[in-house]
Order: structure tokens, then C-alpha cells, then sequence
């Protein structure tokens, strides 16, 4: 297998991931002198503001997904390959990924981040994620499952296991799944389940600050917990997971809770790539670049997104925050960077444009922090529901969402509850396996990721 680009005279940009800031970029050197090749390990580009829906049933996985090859269409200056990047040759200028090397004239890494379990074992290894499309499916099923679950079990300890929740992390993907699973008891368990008695089902959302949304407004974090509260969700501040064994979530405070749903959004961290020097890399594993987003110590490599840590923006010295507004305004300038460089033009720094941030709890509640303004309530939940679809990408995508939350909005229901595990056929499962073992290039094999 082969990475089968074809030669061009033109300088190739090679983009590592197609998420916020490498589809900006994508889309932006349209039409310029370069060869651009996007690498991402999915065909398709996600969302992941509306990850938490997917979980909990609210929508489709395609209603805020976007294939790759959709958004190429006839360009004849780019091309998309299926693959994961395992390791970069700086000196050489090739990449090693899962279906061959790739030589660039420039990288973009795009990669984006992980969850972070802060190296704790039991944790990372039973603990649910829910930081990808992929991830969220998994949830999903889990919760459902568990319901099912709970209705025939004859032990009422192993009852109380399934239908508890325990989410960790105060931030807008705690908030907002918290939300929208005490939404779910509330309006679906009793007209799905009838013989489940709802009123046992509790959700605890862990926090170890002493406040929810901490990158938001004191206006919006009080709101989100007063929210919450009325949501009957019992939010705990102040309070850490020392260990999740035995079906069991230990806190710090002593206080253990029976539970087989452990939802960890409790941070998330760049994973190492082979090739890029530790001294490149900064706080949580972030690449350090200049204000040109160039990576430190690395020569035509850049970074942009969650896996940048951009200096020279006076008003970020720890770096931007990582989120979308973020990975969008870098990747669409490192694209008319580029085209400078190719012109003999001036590079511009990179200084990032507070639009302003929101998180929704549930209906008709939600925060949002817009410049010195604070609104909570049904105004910040409008505000909320119109960017984000304004956001999504493709007409069809924005439509399906609308439709699902009127429908929901209208009905109290969540129309996605079905239990749906893929299954390859055996033949292309060791195919897949065969592929997962090969392409190591002069790395030795998948320990040394
Ligand atoms: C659940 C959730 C909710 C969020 N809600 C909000 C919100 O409401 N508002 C907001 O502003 N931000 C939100 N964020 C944060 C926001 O999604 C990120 O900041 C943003 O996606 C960063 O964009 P990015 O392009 O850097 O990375 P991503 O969007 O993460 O894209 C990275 C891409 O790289 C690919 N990739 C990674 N590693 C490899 C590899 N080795 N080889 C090939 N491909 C690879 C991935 O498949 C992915 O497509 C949320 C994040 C999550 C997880």
C-alpha cells in the first residue's frame, strides 16, 4: 500500500488532521500554488460542540459529520488520504503513517487533542470518553444498554450500578452531557421505562475547582450550577476521583458511588508524536510555535488548533484557549500565509479575536458570555442553538439538526435510542489488524507511539 500522491511541480502542503483548523485551512489555500494533501484517521470532518447529542440520543452521528472527500469535490489541487500519522522526519521531510511515508515541503499539524487521565490507570482504562463521534456512539449504547439492563436484573445493588452516572469535568462537555442526560431521566426513562423507577436514578457531576465553567463569566458558572441544581443534578465542587474499580468511583472526600456509566471529560492533552523534540512541545503536551505559528526548533513545520501553543498574542500568554474560534481564525490565517510566502508577501502574527463563549444545560437553559455581556436563560439558549447550526457544516447537516431539536423541543422525546454496534465482516477485520501491524517505517512497533 502506498500514500500514492501523484508528483507536482508545485510545493506540498501536507495537513495532519481535518478538524476546525485544518478544514479552515483546507479551504482557504484553494486555489493557491500549492499541492495539498489532507491526512486524518476518519473520512470525515466532526463536530465536536454537538458531540454530547450523539451520547445522549439528541441526534444522528451524520447530522454533524462531513465526509473529506464530500468537501474536496473536483479540486485538482488536493487530495485526502484515510491514515494515521505515526511519526514525523523533520530532517527528512517525510511523514510515516499507516499506509505508507509521505514526503512534504511544509507540515501542518492539526492533530487536535486527547483526553487526559492525568496517568491514571483504571481510570483511562474504564472510563468513557467522549471526545469523538466514535466515542459518543459508544456512550450512547452504554446508556441504553444499562437501562435495559436495569429493568431485568434481579440484584438491586447491581441496579443501582447501572442506572447511576457519574460524570467528571465542570467544563461545557460536563455541563452540557450532565444537561442533557437529567433531561433524559426526566422526559424519556418514564414513557420508555415505566417499570423503572426514575427517582433512582442520580447523576453526580464531579468538579475538583471550586466553580463549573471556569473559563467562563462568575455570572455564567453560578447560573450553570442553579441550572444544574434545578435539574436535579447533584454537582460536587472542590472534589477529586481518586479511582474508578469494581464498578465503584472513590472520591476524595471519601464518599464512594456505585456506577457503570463514568463519563471522563475531566481535560484533554496532545499526545506525543515520534519526531517532534520534547523541547518543541509546552504545557499539556502543546507544540510551541512563533506568532507565524511555526514550530519551535522544527523548520517548515507549523502548528495550528488544540495541538498549538501560539506565542506572541499579548493577550494569551499561556496560549489561546482550545476551542473552535481558536483552531478556525489560525488555520484561515495560516492559509493567506502561505500565499504570501509563495508571493514574497508580508506573514502576519497570529492574534486570536474573542467572539465570546456559551455552554447549554438544557432547554431553554443556557450561558453565554459575549464581550461584557452575560446572558442566561432562554435568550442564551436561542443564541446558542442559532450559532451552532449556523456553524455546521452542509445544508442537509444544518436541517437534519434543526428538525431534531424541534422535533424534541415539540415532543419532550429524543428520537435516536437505537443500540447499534458495528460488526465487520471477519475477512476485512484482519485486514484491518494486518494494516494496524505494518507501516511502522524504522519504528519498532505500536509501544513506541
Ligand atoms: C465534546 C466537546 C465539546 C466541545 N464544545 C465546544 C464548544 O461548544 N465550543 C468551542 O469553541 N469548542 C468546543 N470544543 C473544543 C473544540 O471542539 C476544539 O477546540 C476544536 O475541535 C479544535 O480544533 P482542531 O482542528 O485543533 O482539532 P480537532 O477538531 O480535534 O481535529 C483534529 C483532527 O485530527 C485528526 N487526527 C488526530 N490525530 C491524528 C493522527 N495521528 N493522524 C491522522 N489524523 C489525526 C482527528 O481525526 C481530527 O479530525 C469541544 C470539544 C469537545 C471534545
Amino acid at each position: 500500500m502506498s500514500v500514492n500522491i501523484p508528483e507536482s511541480p508545485r510545493r506540498r502542503i501536507v495537513i495532519v488532521g481535518g478538524g476546525f483548523a485544518g478544514l479552515q485551512l483546507l479551504n482557504h489555500l484553494k486555489n493557491s500554488p500549492y499541492q495539498v494533501v489532507l491526512i486524518d484517521q476518519n473520512n470525515y470532518h466532526q463536530f465536536p460542540p454537538l458531540i454530547y447529542q450523539i451520547a445522549t440520543a439528541g441526534l444522528n452521528p451524520s447530522s454533524i459529520s462531513f465526509p473529506f472527500r464530500k468537501l474536496l469535490g473536483r479540486r485538482h489541487d488536493a487530495y485526502f488520504r484515510l491514515a494515521t500519522v505515526r511519526a514525523v522526519y523533520p530532517k527528512e521531510k517525510y511523514l510515516q503513517t499507516s499506509i505508507g511515508k509521505l514526503s512534504y515541503d511544509y507540515l501542518v499539524l492539526a492533530s487536535g487533542s486527547t483526553t487526559n487521565f492525568y496517568h491514571q490507570q483504571d481510570i483511562a482504562a474504564n472510563a468513557m470518553p467522549m471526545k469523538t463521534v466514535a466515542e459518543a456512539m459508544g456512550l450512547r449504547n452504554a446508556l441504553l444498554s444499562n437501562f435495559e439492563r436495569a429493568l431485568t436484573c434481579a440484584d438491586d445493588k447491581e441496579r443501582q450500578e447501572l442506572m447511576n452516572v457519574v460524570i467528571v469535568g465542570g467544563g461545557p462537555s460536563g455541563v452540557e452531557v450532565a444537561g442533557a442526560i437529567a433531561e433524559m431521566r426526566r422526559y424519556v426513562l418514564p414513557s420508555d421505562y415505566p417499570d423503572l423507577d426514575a427517582g433512582r436514578m442520580h447523576i453526580y457531576l464531579i468538579e475538583g475547582s471550586g466553580k463549573l465553567l471556569n473559563a467562563m463569566s462568575p455570572q455564567a458558572s453560578a447560573k450553570a450550577l442553579s441550572f444544574l441544581h434545578k435539574l436535579n443534578v447533584e454537582v460536587k465542587l472542590n472534589t477529586l476521583v481518586k479511582d474508578y474499580r469494581d464498578n465503584t468511583v472513590y472520591l476524595s472526600s471519601g464518599q464512594t458511588i456505585p456506577s457503570l456509566t463514568f463519563i471522563w471529560v475531566g481535560g484533554v492533552c496532545v499526545p506525543a508524536l515520534p519526531g517532534i523534540p520534547d523541547e518543541s512541545r509546552g504545557p499539556s503536551g502543546r507544540y510551541l510555535t512563533d506568532s507565524f505559528m511555526r514550530v519551535k526548533g522544527l523548520e517548515d513545520v507549523f502548528a495550528i488548533g488544540d495541538c498549538a501553543l501560539i506565542s506572541g498574542d499579548m493577550h494569551y500568554p499561556k496560549g489561546h484557549p482550545m476551542m473552535a474560534q481558536p483552531a478556525i481564525q489560525a488555520g484561515r490565517l495560516l492559509a493567506r500565509n502561505f500565499k504570501a510566502m509563495a508571493s514574497g508577501g508580508t506573514l502576519q502574527g497570529f492574534a486570536y479575536q474573542d467572539l465570546g463563549s456559551m455552554a447549554t444545560i438544557g432547554r431553554n437553559l443556557a450561558v453565554a458570555d459575549i464581550g461584557r455581556w452575560h446572558f442566561s436563560g432562554f435568550f442564551a439558549w436561542f443564541l446558542w442553538m442559532a450559532v451552532h447550526l449556523r456553524s455546521i457544516l452542509g445544508v442537509h447537516n444544518k436541517l437534519a439538526v434543526l428538525f431534531d431539536w424541534m422535533w424534541s423541543y415539540v415532543t419532550y422525546d429524543r428520537s435516536n435510542r437505537m443500540i447499534v454496534r458495528a460488526k465487520l465482516p471477519a475477512v476485512l477485520q484482519e485486514r484491518r489488524q494486518r494494516e494496524e501491524e505494518t507501516h511502522w517505517g524504522d519504528l519498532k512497533g505500536p509501544d513506541q507511539r
